[in-house]
């Protein structure tokens, strides 16, 4: 028997005993890599099913190879690995009678690798890659921490049970934090099941929008995109102010949610946030699952830059890892971008790094990139000079009115500017607790956006002013 006739008799076995659902989440895409001396090692797509493997199905699939192999089975390893090409290799029997088939039997288990027939055309061909994804941007070398916990179990939770757990997903988060890493994520990982993937930016929707409009073509775009299993749409703030399109969009969504059609959104903001945005799409934005990408802690920037170096086979010392995750603070893009120049400077120069040769390397990079960082403290000392108040004051636990509000338009700035989170900025105001920080946004956000309310406007732009004066 061979490694791959073995698993699929394991699988028959263990199918019985399961849900379908739970069987494709679970079992999909994995396979017997090795399986020497009593010792099987099974490969799996990512942790999260590794995890559930090892504490929810060890037992069956232990008895279950006992019961195929007749042989005492001593270890069995789990290890994280895809087949060669499972990311971008697509099946091209498509049609939905073939799927349902398929996944009524344990031959949809079978990983691609006889599947010759590479998919080639990619339905929005920019990269060359299959629904414009980039093959790169997957689970498996997305590192999870504080910050973005939340939006990667979401997102594995959308993806493993596509159009039925959260629905629509929203993710916000400040620029290059790893949301367009985990939207596409969820689009290479459910193309092993669907090909029926559509994945797009707010402004590209746009575009094909207008230009199906004025071509004549509004039936075509309407089929295409009311058709697909899964439509991803990066950076949905740009929606803000088209009416036209948000109109289009409204209706496709409304007809892909009926359908349990699953839709995730990326945006640089909360829904509410989003400027001159349909009331009615923020409603429908939020009614799925919201979840904020935050900024890394330093661990986890630490444990990106460590994997980053060493998937470049140019692994570097704790000490310059910290030091670079200490001093480039905004995002995971920068983070890469200060890697990738201390890796080409010691490659070209041919010398071994050392602490003193990336901090001259970086110099200029990091400054470069702090004078654009605004910090909430920047935004506070701004909100105090506006009212006349110390900045101590402002963050003080005295609740006399004329610091209230000073205080509660400064949480609204940090919010907004910043997308700081809530406990942050409770932190930054003096240790103050996330409730205060919430409420004190919404209050300031009705009145200037739902009021409409001029007065604080200007106030605030008065004050944003200060703030923007330091940073040109
Ligand atoms: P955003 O869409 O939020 O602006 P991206 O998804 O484009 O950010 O991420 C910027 C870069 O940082 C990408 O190269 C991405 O792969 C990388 N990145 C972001 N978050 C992580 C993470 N948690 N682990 C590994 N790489 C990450
Ligand atoms: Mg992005």
């Amino acid at each position: 028997m061979t490694n791959e006739q073995v698993w699929q008799a394991v699988l028959g076995e263990i199918e019985v005993s399961l849900s379908r659902a739970n069987f494709i989440t679970w079992f999909k895409d994995t396979f017997i890599s090795s399986f020497e001396n009593e010792r099987v090692v099974i490969c799996v797509p990512n942790a999260f099913v590794k995890k559930w493997l090892e504490e929810k199905y060890h037992k069956n699939i232990l008895s279950a190879l006992k019961n195929v192999t007749k042989q005492d089975i001593k270890e069995i390893i789990y290890k994280i690995e895809l087949k060669k090409n499972n990311i971008v290799t697509f099946q091209i029997e498509t049609n939905q009678e073939k799927k349902d088939q398929e996944i009524n039997t344990s031959s949809t288990i079978r990983s691609t690798e006889n599947n010759s027939n590479q998919a080639t055309a990619a339905s929005s061909g920019n990269s060359g890659n299959r629904f414009g994804l980039n093959p790169r941007y997957i689970f498996e070398n997305f590192i999870v921490g504080k910050g973005n916990e939340l939006a990667h179990a979401a997102c594995l939770a959308v993806v493993n049970n596509l159009g039925k757990t959260y629905n629509p997903l929203f993710i916000y988060g400040g620029v290059g934090l790893g949301k367009t890493h985990l939207l596409q994520a969820i689009g290479n990982e459910a193309a092993k099941k669907t090909d029926k993937i559509l994945y797009t930016t707010s402004e590209k929707f746009t575009n094909n929008y207008i230009q199906a409009v004025t071509s004549g073509k509004a039936k075509e775009f309407k089929n295409l995109y009311r058709n697909v299993d899964l439509l991803l749409v990066d950076d949905v703030q740009f929606m803000g102010g088209k009416d036209g399109t948000q109109e289009e969009f409204f209706h496709t969504f409304n007809e892909l949610l009926q359908n349990d059609k699953q839709i995730v959104l990326t945006s640089d903001r909360a829904p509410k946030s989003i400027p001159a945005i349909e009331k009615r799409l923020v409603s429908r934005f939020e009614a799925g699952m919201v979840a904020d990408i935050g900024k890394p802690d330093v661990e986890t920037k630490i444990a990106i830059l460590e994997k980053k170096a060493n998937e470049k086979n140019f692994p570097l010392d704790h000490e310059i890892l910290t030091y670079i995750a200490d001093h480039v603070q905004n995002n995971i893009r920068e983070l890469e971008g200060a890697l990738i120049k201390v890796i080409a400077y010691h490659q070209f120069k041919n010398i071994q790094p050392t602490l003193k040769t990336v901090k001259d390397i970086l110099s200029d990079y990091i400054s470069s990139i702090q004078t654009k960082l605004l910090t909430p403290k920047e935004i506070i000392e701004a909100v105090a000079k506006f009212y006349n108040i110390t900045y101590k004051e402002l963050i003080s636990p005295s609740r006399k009115k004329e610091l209230v509000w000073p205080r509660q338009i400064a949480i609204y700035l940090i919010r907004e500017e910043l997308n700081t989170s809530y406990p942050a900025i409770g932190n930054e105001l003096g240790g103050r607790d996330h409730t205060t920080a919430m409420h004190a946004y919404n209050k300031i956000y009705q009145e200037v956006k739902e009021k409409g309310n001029e007065k604080i406007k200007q106030e605030i732009e008065s004050i944003r002013q200060l703030f923007n004066n330091s940073y040109q």
